[in-house]
């Protein structure tokens, strides 16, 4: 078994789509990036790299590449499954601390969860979602950002 880190965080601006985990989340504050900004999708191809020995999310789809301007942050997952496959490797588990003041995530960890499983193709009590504030401390406290943590398992395939 191999694990992996990843951590990922966006901007948060009022009048722009909230992503989290493929899932769209009603808010009046939503995620900037050259993707679709869906941190937690972002936090998961970074755990799931390092976990194969693969580098990071910036070296595979960087921000300076038009392909990914506006991009599905899904396609970023199904291409690092395509790649850890090459290599061996299938998925086996995924935990994930989702950062966020503003909106409050706990009506939508459930969706959240049942998106992911089916990107990572994972029955859903392998995928795990916790969505934490920071207490009105910092930059995500005072809804500045939303960050994300996810921490994943690879098994080698049979
Ligand atoms: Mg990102």
């Amino acid at each position: 078994m191999r694990v992996g880190l990843g951590y990922d965080s966006h901007r948060l601006l009022p009048g722009r789509p909230l992503k989290l985990g493929g899932v769209e989340v009603p808010s009046p504050l939503g995620t900037v990036g050259h993707s679709d900004a869906d941190v937690v999708l972002h936090a998961v191809v970074d755990a799931l790299l390092g976990a194969a020995g693969l580098g990071d999310i910036g070296e595979w789809f960087p921000d300076t590449d038009p392909r990914w301007h506006g991009a599905d942050s899904a396609v970023f997952v199904s291409e690092t499954l395509r790649r850890l496959a090459e290599k061996g490797f299938q998925v086996y588990q995924t935990d994930i601390i989702i950062l966020a003041e503003t909106p409050r995530l706990g009506p939508y960890k459930e969706r959240i969860r049942q998106r992911l499983a089916e990107l990572l193709g994972l029955p859903p009590d392998r995928v795990n979602i916790k969505a934490k504030t920071s207490e009105g401390m910092g930059a995500i406290g005072r809804s500045e950002g939303i960050a994300c943590q996810a921490l994943v398992a690879l098994v080698e395939a049979p």
